[in-house]
């Protein structure tokens, strides 16, 4: 089932004084969720990522705009009438109820024509736990279980009643690294499995890109950018998306057009048919390509080997931080004891930005 986010605003009333009495958590939200898919919204804390998930579900109220599953204006529904499944990241489950009461529990408190025979709830309970491929555990109780196997548990109890879209509220918080990629493959299978439309709420971009189809990248309540995690990552449409995602992060410098050619200091690294300016310019850590005659000088301060690829970090007078990181296939040979190490550049891995706004600016780069 899609899910249609329209013109959707959440403000709530606020004690400061400072803006207006007034936080506005989600402003102007438009988006078509795309039916059986899975959806990663993405940013940095307070962005509105729970706001909007509690909007979808209707835990809060949109104070403009309107929300449709399928076709079916829901913006007025009760939580209960609009088949959402949701799941929050502290699982949430009874302590003193078994994993199969805890996963029965939602069926048991449905009423009239709606309830479930007792072999039907048991057959849904039954068939939720293999799908988390919990059904050996559904005797013992929450606290005899692992922080994953917790999650999933609360996972099949927002599957048991086949909802007609699932939530996420930071899922995978409270587990250890190591648990957290497992479940969060877990998460992918499930999804796949059943098809359901999915909205998965992170502030970790790595977790978000990693499983999702589309991303939505959020600052202060604001879109800031929808689409596969790809695109984005490859084509950002401004400074803070650019920064926000990729593992190192990006490398900012100062730096302008110069007659056709991109300035970083005093080193003109790349044609550019743009005319004179100044910029940001940001490159993505692989966006660096070692060579002797390269058009961009750094001081070498380590090298880092991380068995496949290589992280040079060094230094350069017109980078907005202290160091910058390359990284390179470990082929590539680094003198560690040389003072300098020159780059050439990849132009698909270098964007520019206006300095004032961080818009990106479109421009045909040629090395
Ligand atoms: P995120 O999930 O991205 O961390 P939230 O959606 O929780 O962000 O919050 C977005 C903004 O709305 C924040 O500035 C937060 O302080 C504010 N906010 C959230 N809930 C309330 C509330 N009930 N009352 C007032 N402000 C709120």
């Amino acid at each position: 089932m899609k899910v249609v986010l329209e013109n959707l605003t959440k403000r709530y009333q606020s004690g400061n004084k400072k803006n207006g009495g007034e936080v506005l958590a989600v402003r102007d939200f438009n988006y078509e969720i795309p039916d059986g898919k899975l959806v990663g919204l993405l940013g940095p804390s307070g962005c509105g990522k729970s706001t909007t998930l509690n909007l979808i579900c209707g835990l809060e109220n949109p104070t403009e705009g309107k929300i449709y599953f399928g076709e079916d204006d829901v913006t007025d529904l009760p939580p209960e009438n609009r088949g959402v499944g949701m799941v929050f990241q502290n699982y949430a489950l009874y302590p003193h109820l078994t994993v199969k009461q805890n996963i029965l529990f939602p069926l048991q408190n449905l009423k009239g024509k709606d309830r479930p025979t007792k072999e039907e709830m048991n057959e849904k309970a039954l068939e939720a736990a293999r799908l988390v491929q919990l059904e050996e555990l559904m005797d013992r109780k929450p606290k005899e279980l692992s922080g994953g196997q917790q999650q999933r548990v609360a996972i099949a109890r927002a599957l048991v009643k086949r909802p007609r879209v699932l939530l996420l509220d930071e899922p995978l918080s409270n587990l250890d690294a190591r648990l957290r990629l497992q479940t969060r493959e877990e998460i992918r299978r499930i999804q796949r499995e059943t098809g359901i439309t999915t909205v998965f709420v992170t502030h970790d971009q790595e977790e978000a890109m990693s499983i999702s189809d589309e991303i939505v990248v959020m600052q202060a309540g604001v879109v800031q950018q929808i689409g596969k995690p790809q695109t984005v990552y490859d084509d950002p449409k401004n400074l803070f998306v650019a920064k926000f995602l990729g593992t190192p992060s990006i490398n900012l410098f100062d730096g302008k057009i110069q007659s056709g050619k991109l300035m970083i200091g005093e080193e003109a690294v790349m044609d550019v048919a743009l005319s004179d300016r100044k910029v940001t310019v940001g490159i993505r850590p692989e966006g660096f390509v070692l060579f002797d005659g390269g058009a961009m000088s750094c001081k070498l301060l380590r090298v880092e080997v991380m068995g496949r690829d290589v992280s040079i970090v060094s230094s350069h007078p017109a980078c907005q931080a202290d160091q910058l990181r390359s990284i390179i296939l470990s082929e590539n040979k680094v003198d560690e004891e040389a003072e300098t190490v020159r780059f050439d550049l990849k132009p698909g891995k270098v964007f520019l930005f206006d300095i004032e706004s961080g818009d990106r600016i479109e421009v045909e780069a040629h090395a």
